[in-house]
């Protein structure tokens, strides 16, 4: 089997296997143990990799996801996906929103290979997090732990179907791709520069709301 050139490889920090990545991103897994390494900052972090321990069923299709804990309470946790969602997106809540509003999906959690690939790395997935927080880009977001979490999903008809928030998506449109390591993407995936500059703008257009709504507060308060 012939290796596809936009794959990096990287010797795993633990079990010294070949770790597995996109091109442009900077999140490498494990394929055999529970480890990722995540090479977007200054230093390479490395980060366990986890499963539900009670999986309502186990399927070797699965999604990525950042779990990140918060600082101000044990119960504020906020899911963001490592995966992306190629295309329009549909309207109605995305599998984070879903498993973060709807029940605060909290299991206990076993570490376990990933078993799947990401398309989204830790400062990324920090960027979003700072946004859905409408929080400013300087200073640390206020998380407690981060865990880099797989969970089972279910293909029928070409849906994918995650059993916990009931979220479906057509499989094709998942990137990486579900189940067929180092295909390229079917259309170009946003890079990193781009991404970045959308949540800049998205952060802008809350600041501007901000600013105008503390203008309002002051004609009130004077009022
Ligand atoms: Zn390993």
């Amino acid at each position: 089997m012939s290796t596809p050139a936009r794959i990096v490889s990287r010797t795993c920090p633990s079990c010294t296997g070949t770790l597995e990545g996109q091109p442009g991103h900077g999140l490498l897994v494990c394929p055999t143990c529970p480890t990722a390494l995540d090479v977007s900052g200054e230093s390479p972090i490395r980060l366990a990799t986890w499963r539900p321990r009670d999986e309502p069923a186990s399927s070797s299709c699965r999604l990525a996801l950042f779990l990140f804990r918060l600082r101000e309470g044990e119960a504020n946790i906020l899911w963001i996906p490592a995966f992306r969602v190629l295309g329009r997106q549909k309207p109605g809540r995305s599998l984070g929103e879903l498993l973060t509003a709807d029940g605060r999906y909290d299991p206990p959690l076993v570490e376990a290979p990933l078993a799947t690939r990401c398309a989204r790395d830790l400062r990324q997935a920090t960027a979003v997090l700072r946004y859905r927080l409408g929080i400013e880009s300087t200073g640390p977001p206020p998380v407690s732990e981060v865990r880099l979490v797989s969970l089972a999903c279910r293909i029928k008809s070409g849906t994918l179907r995650e059993p916990v928030s009931g979220w479906t998506c057509e499989a094709d449109r998942i990137w990486p791709a579900l189940g067929a390591p180092g295909v390229s993407p079917p259309t170009p995936a946003p890079s990193a520069a781009s991404e970045a500059a959308r949540l800049a703008r998205q952060a802008q257009a809350v600041a501007e709301r901000q600013r105008t709504w503390a203008k309002v507060k002051k004609v009130f308060e004077k009022g």
